[in-house]
């Protein structure tokens, strides 16, 4: 069984006010850090890297240079996310079986949540790494609590998120021939009616959206580094 890993970083970082991906955090561009996992897992063969049209030929170079063998490529991204992911998955190697997906935008993503979304899929069509609700949810129109929703069954999505690629490729034409837009690929796989399951993510492996988010990376980051530093000094 072969396994793509497909990393969407081709967005215009509209909500942060510039795209991100390529912002140094902790002196290493922000993908970098994404990718470090998904370059030392044994659990996927090839990554391919989803990026704006202009960043292809700078973004392979750099890739290239720290994959340490494993075959990467770098393609050009659409205007919408399952747009890029799409791209990312005709790019991929035809013998695959699964991809896993993950956001460029979530830095501090762990080779045992790429290996639990991996493994999960012997039983599903697909996996999504989330973290069950903490507060109480409200559904609300128009400014008004029109329900509360039972927190026992609210999941809030992460990525990774790994599918059956033959399935999820279904599952992308039938968002185009019925115009849906996914803010996740998962919700795409839904609307076919194939199984998805969840596996318990943790509360580090955030979404970078807004600037309190980078200034919380940049803090996970440098007491990464403090521990590391104490351990090799003692
Ligand atoms: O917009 P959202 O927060 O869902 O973006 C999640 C990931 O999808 C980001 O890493 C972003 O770069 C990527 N993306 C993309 N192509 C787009 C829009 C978003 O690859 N057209």
């Amino acid at each position: 069984m072969k396994v793509s890993a497909i990393i969407p970083a081709a967005g215009s970082g509209e909500r942060f006010g510039e795209a991100k991906q390529f912002k140094l955090l902790a002196g290493r561009p922000m993908l970098f850090h994404t990718l470090q996992p998904f370059l030392r897992s044994d659990a996927i063969d090839e990554v391919i890297v989803v990026v704006p049209g202009d960043d292809v030929h700078s973004t392979h170079r750099d890739v290239l240079s720290m994959s340490a063998g494993k075959p990467v490529k770098v393609v050009a991204g659409g205007s919408r996310r399952q747009d890029s992911v799409k791209r990312g998955v005709d790019a991929s190697d035809p013998d695959s079986t699964l991809v896993c997906i993950h956001d460029a935008a979530r830095p501090f993503v762990t080779e045992d949540l790429i290996q639990n979304s991996i493994s999960a899929c012997e039983n599903a069509d697909g996996a999504v790494v989330a973290l069950p609700s903490k507060d109480t949810v409200k559904y609300s129109e128009n400014g008004l609590v029109k329900d509360t929703i039972d927190r026992e069954k609210i999941w809030l999505a992460q990525t990774p998120q790994t599918f059956h690629k033959e399935k999820l490729l279904l599952a992308l034409d039938n968002a185009d021939s019925e115009n849906l837009t996914g803010t996740d690929e998962s919700a795409l796989m839904e609307a076919m009616g194939f199984s998805v399951t969840l596996i318990e993510g943790n509360t580090n492996n955030f979404k970078i959206t807004t600037m309190d988010d980078w200034e919380r990376a940049e803090q996970v980051l440098n007491s990464t580094l403090r521990q590391t530093q104490g351990t090799m000094g003692s």
